[in-house]
Order: structure tokens, then C-alpha cells, then sequence
């Protein structure tokens, strides 16, 4: 049957790469190879469904959509068939050679880190279909396309670098995948072995998978289904247990951990639909790439249309992994459509709250909630700025660090906050900067500390944008304790003017610092709400810039105003009541120079010039 048509060309580098890989690999859980085709398969089976309705006279019919598994003792040939869309002649060079997708890259640098592959590495990177060669020293496949008019192809490789691709007579449109095992492989050969490996990651596929029986002279008798065809979606609540929620969901989304929590539901009513949600215990890596499409499957009466997260969810959402199986839509829905369409408009809106719900049921649970926010707490976030709606729910559910803690866990919330605070307070103090570390050891603390005043630690680089769209909570504003703010004193209630004999001198101390610092700071003052041991601090005022806020926009690229500081005085201060006496013009400037630069080294980590400040230093040592 074949012609002499056979062109051989080599692997892109990467592939090469890739394959070399799996072909040495060590991996322990080679079995996988299986259930990476039949995916394939019925990846192909969905796109030929999707075809038939959108592009009805481009494309072959699908009548009995079917995934075989055919095995051939003696010559240990493992085929995987299926009746799908099947590829052209430059698909298969694309698909199957030519180009590296970008989650080749991704693998083999995954890879390189980790050392050896991990249970959900090769599903996730998309690079399933080379799963084969750890199996098998020769691939063959045989493919027709479910376009009208064209021609099969035979695509083989040694796995050796090179591959070849010949024309070849087969009669309907799918594609054949024919594994040489390797004699050390030949259990899979075994039915029953076989049966155990769908049963075990391929039983929630909705379409038939079949495996042959055969007659004593070795010609196919029938075909057996053996996997359980009704996607588990469709299946009645009380029917499924939480094996099989959670088996469902690590096979459908390549988990390796069980999930934090699911729902499921059939929504009546005007629109109806299904949907079935889960909510990780582990973040995947590719939600931080600008494109992330998410996991989330839109099914139209069991055919699967596509997988993109911002359609149906805010995008602050996007690590919820799921199916929507809607009776309404019409199949050939466009991506266009989709995005006017008042059904989507309206799952986006109940789902949304769905998935809220969920949270906050979650939240009842601390444990499991803890996990939820190392994990997803940075991105919830985000919805305080996005979901005006379902704002004031997920300011509930935010979760700080703080002051009273010794560590970084974000465990407090604005409730807990607001229960603990002092009588007179009526201010929610936060502080912000790049760490954990750091903002717990600024001198900005030191005096809240002293006064058991709670403050909350912000170092997420989104938290600043986050505060200034929350504004208050209850009732009460937020207050960083950089910025320059009296409110501490209705709190505390000292009258600390009584400490100070000699106001006066004060002024005129004031005086001579405001002249030397004249162009460098925009004011100078007492403060009495700073512990003794500090002499002076710096803050900001009300409406400027902060100097966490000026390092995130330097940080990105962004233009930013100088930050303008004020600097406060600590008037109890033992150095500063020495340097108060000192008449000498140069030293005393020499003093200011150095009280300026140890707030500004403290307030952001470096100088512009230290040189000079260790001059002076040294100077005043003496
Ligand atoms: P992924 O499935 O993540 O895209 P794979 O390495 O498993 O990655 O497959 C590569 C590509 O080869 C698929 O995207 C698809 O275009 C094509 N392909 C693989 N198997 C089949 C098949 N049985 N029928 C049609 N196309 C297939
Ligand atoms: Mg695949």
C-alpha cells in the first residue's frame, strides 16, 4: 500500500531534547503514556464534534465517536485509534515535530531544576504525545483529516532526532498512534493491565473507550467498552462520592493533590446549566503568564467548546478549575458571541457568587483556609480593585500578618483587627514595605509596639493599590504609620506638653534645622508619639507619595515624583537634647547632616552618598 513517497527530516531541537528525555527516563510511572493518548484521542473526537456544528460542510460526519485500544501479542504492537479529526500532512509536521510549543521549553527547564520528571509534569507542559517513547523505541502514526478530500499520512520515528512522513491509503478520517514496545514494556500488553491503567485516569472521558476481543484465529470478534462513558458532571449528586469528586479532578486537571474544596450544581430556572467547581490546594505556575486561559471547560450539551477562564469569571478568579455544561447556548457559538451573550453574562454573574460562597465556607475552616491564602491570597486580592460587587465580601474574607505576630502567616482579618483595637481608636494602622522582615523591623513600629497598638504588616506589592480602593472598613479609615498623623493621641491620652520645660527652645531648635534643610525636606517637627531611644523618623504626608510607593513604581519602570519627607523630632530624646545645646554653627550642622541621613538610611535602605555620611560619623567620633 505504501507509496515511495517517504521524506525524512530531522526534529527541532527541543524535541530532540525532549525526546532524549523520555527515552532515558527513569520515571516510574511510564503507564501515564496511556492515558496522554487517549486524551489526545478524544481531544481529537471533541474538535471533529465542534467542527461538524460550527463548519458543517468542511468537515466528515462523526457517527460513533470511539477510542480503541488494539494489542498485538506476538509482533507487541499497542495501537491507540480513534475515529477524530485526524491531522493533514503539514499538521502532522507541525503537531508532531516541526514546531516546539512553548511548554517544551517550560519542561525540559522544569526538569532541569527538579531532575527527574514529577507525577503531572508531562500532561501539564502539553508534550503528552512524546510520552510514548518511554514505552516504545518506534512510533508509527497513521492519520487521515476529517477535511473533505485529503490524503492520509504515515509519520515514523526511532525517536533517534529524525522522522519520516510518507502518503498511505486509509479509508476514514482519525488517526492511528502504533507503539514498538520495548521488550522490557511488554506488560502492557496485557488486557488487563490495560483496563486498570483507564480505570485509573481515563474513566472520566465521555467517549467510549474500547478494548478487542478476538477469535481463535486471531481476527477481532468485537469490541468491548471499558471505560464508565458518562462524564461525571452529568451524574446525580447523590450517585458520586468524594473519591470520585476528587479522582475526577486530579485526572481531568493533572493534580497531584486533592482539592480545597468543590461544588456542584444543576442550575434551573431561566438558564440551566451545570457546573462543577473546584478550588486547588496548590497553585499552578502558568496563572502568573499574562495569557492564562485558565481551567475552566465550557461544555454545550457534552461538547466540549473551549477553555477560557475570563469569559465566565472575573479574571481575579482564575484559579478555580472546573466545567460549565450549558443546555442553552447555542453549539455554534462564536468566540465573538460569547462575549455579548446574555446567558454567559448570567453564569458569569451566579457562578461569580457561587464561587464567593465557596471561599467564604471555607474560610469557616482555618486550616484549610490558611492553605487557601498562601496560595491564592495575593490573587483574591485583586477583586477588591475588579469585583465592585462582591467587594465588601472579599475585603471580609483578606487575611495580614501582623504586629502581634512573630511570623509572616496571613492569618488576621479586618474583623479580628477591628476586635482587638484600643478604646479611641477609630484607625485600621497598616505599614507597608518589601518583606515580612522589613516591615516588622521598621522604626515605624517601635512605637506602637511600645503602646500595644496592632498594626498590619503589608508586603505584597499589590497591597498599597489594594488599601487605597478599600479607603475604610466599619467605619474606620486606614492609616499608615509612615504618613505623618496624630491620631495615635486621642489613644493614648498623654499630655505631653507638661513633659516638655521649655517649649521655646524647641522652636528656636526647629528654626536653625529648617534652615539647613531647607530645599531637602519639606518640614520639621515635633514628635511625641516615638520611643526614647529614637531620635528622629521620617514620614510622608497625607497626600504624597510613600516610599514604598516610589520603589514599586521605580521598580516597574514608572516615572515617579521625589518623595517629600517630614522629618519628627523626638524631643526626649537624649541625643537630640545634647545636640539642642550645641552653638557651634558647623558641628551643629554636621549633626543635622547625620540625624537626616540615618532616618533616610532607615526609611529606604541606602544612601545616595555614604561616603560622606561615614565621614561625618567618623568626624563626630572624635
Ligand atoms: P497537547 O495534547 O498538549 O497539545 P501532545 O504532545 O499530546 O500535546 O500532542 C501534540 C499535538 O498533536 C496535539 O495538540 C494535536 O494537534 C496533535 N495530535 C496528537 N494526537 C492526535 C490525534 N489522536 N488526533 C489528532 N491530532 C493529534
Ligand atoms: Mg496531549
Amino acid at each position: 500500500m505504501k507509496t515511495d513517497n517517504k521524506i525524512t527530516y530531522g526534529f527541532k531541537t527541543e524535541i530532540k531534547q525532549l525526546l532524549n528525555i523520555m527515552i532515558h527516563s527513569l520515571y516510574s510511572n511510564k503507564e501515564i503514556f496511556l492515558r496522554e493518548l487517549i486524551s489526545n484521542a478524544s481531544d481529537a473526537i471533541d474538535k471533529l464534534r465542534f467542527n461538524n456544528i460550527s463548519n458543517p460542510d468542511l468537515y466528515e460526519k462523526i457517527d460513533k465517536p470511539h477510542i480503541r485500544i488494539s494489542v498485538n501479542d506476538k509482533k507487541k504492537k499497542l495501537k491507540i485509534i480513534d475515529n477524530g479529526i485526524g491531522m493533514t500532512k503539514e499538521e502532522v509536521i507541525n503537531n508532531l515535530g516541526t514546531i516546539a510549543k512553548s511548554g517544551t521549553k517550560e519542561f525540559i527547564k522544569s526538569l532541569k531544576e527538579k531532575k527527574n520528571i514529577k507525577n503531572n509534569m508531562i500532561g501539564k507542559f502539553g508534550v503528552g504525545f512524546y510520552s510514548s517513547f518511554m514505552v516504545a523505541n518506534k512510533v508509527s502514526v497513521i492519520t487521515k483529516s476529517a477535511l473533505k478530500n485529503t490524503d492520509a499520512v504515515l509519520w515514523s520515528s526511532n525517536g533517534d532526532g529524525k522522522y519520516s512522513i510518507e502518503n498511505i491509503n486509509k479509508k476514514n478520517n482519525g488517526t492511528e498512534i502504533i507503539l514498538y514496545l520495548r521488550s522490557k514494556e511488554n506488560n502492557f500488553l496485557n488486557k488487563d493491565i490495560i483496563k486498570n491503567i483507564v480505570n485509573k485516569y481515563s474513566n472520566h472521558i465521555s467517549i467510549p473507550i474500547e478494548i478487542e476481543t478476538k477469535d481463535k484465529n486471531n481476527n477481532i470478534k468485537k469490541w468491548n467498552k471499558i471505560n464508565k462513558t458518562k462524564a461525571l458532571w452529568l451524574v446525580n449528586k447523590s450517585e458520586i462520592d468524594k473519591k470520585k469528586y476528587i479522582d475526577f479532578y486530579k485526572n481531568t486537571f493533572n493534580q497531584i493533590n486533592d482539592p480545597l474544596i468543590w461544588s456542584h450544581n444543576f442550575v434551573e430556572g431561566k438558564y440551566e446549566y451545570i457546573n462543577l467547581i473546584y478550588i486547588p490546594s496548590k497553585i499552578s505556575e502558568q496563572i502568573w503568564n499574562r495569557n492564562y486561559k485558565g481551567e475552566l471547560k465550557l461544555y454545550i450539551q457534552r461538547v466540549f467548546i473551549m477553555e477560557d477562564i475570563k469569559k465566565f469569571l472575573p479574571y481575579y478568579l482564575r484559579f478555580v478549575k472546573g466545567i460549565i455544561d450549558s443546555k442553552d447556548l447555542p453549539l455554534n457559538i462564536s468566540r465573538e458571541l460569547l462575549q455579548n451573550n446574555n446567558i454567559i453574562r448570567n453564569i458569569k454573574l451566579s457562578l461569580t457568587k457561587r464561587i464567593i460562597k465557596m471561599i467564604i465556607k471555607l474560610s469557616k475552616d482555618k486550616d484549610k483556609f490558611k492553605i487557601f491564602w498562601k496560595e491564592f491570597g495575593l490573587i483574591l486580592k485583586e477583586g477588591v480593585v475588579e469585583d465592585l460587587d462582591n467587594k465588601d465580601y472579599i475585603i471580609d474574607l483578606l487575611r495580614f500578618s501582623s504586629s502581634f505576630n512573630d511570623d509572616s502567616t496571613k492569618v488576621i482579618s479586618l474583623k479580628k483587627y477591628i476586635s482587638r483595637m484600643k478604646p479611641n481608636q477609630n484607625k485600621i494602622y497598616y505599614i507597608t514595605a518589601d518583606s515580612f522582615k522589613s516591615a516588622k523591623n521598621s522604626p515605624h513600629l517601635d512605637f506602637f509596639y511600645k503602646e500595644k497598638i496592632e498594626v498590619l504588616l503589608l508586603f505584597d506589592r499589590i497591597d498599597e493599590w489594594v488599601i487605597n480602593n478599600i479607603i475604610e472598613f466599619q467605619g474606620n479609615k486606614f492609616q499608615s504609620i509612615s504618613t505623618s498623623d496624630n491620631s495615635v493621641d486621642e489613644i493614648i491620652k498623654k499630655d505631653k506638653k507638661s513633659n516638655i520645660k521649655n517649649n521655646n527652645d524647641f522652636t528656636v531648635f526647629l528654626n536653625r534645622i529648617k534652615n539647613i534643610l531647607k530645599d531637602k525636606i519639606k518640614e520639621v517637627k515635633l514628635s511625641y508619639n516615638m520611643v526614647d531611644n529614637i531620635p528622629v523618623i521620617l514620614k510622608t504626608d497625607k497626600n504624597d507619595i510613600s516610599t514604598q510607593m516610589f520603589k514599586l513604581l521605580t521598580s516597574v519602570g514608572q516615572k515617579a515624583p521625589k518623595v517629600k519627607y517630614i522629618l519628627e523630632i523626638n524631643p526626649n530624646n537624649k541625643l537630640i537634647k545634647k545636640i539642642i545645646n550645641i552653638k557651634d554653627d558647623i558641628i551643629f550642622k554636621d549633626w543635622v547632616y547625620l540625624l537626616l541621613n540615618q532616618s533616610l538610611l532607615i526609611e529606604q535602605g541606602f544612601l545616595n552618598n555614604p561616603n560622606k555620611f561615614i565621614k561625618i560619623i567618623n568626624k563626630l567620633l572624635i
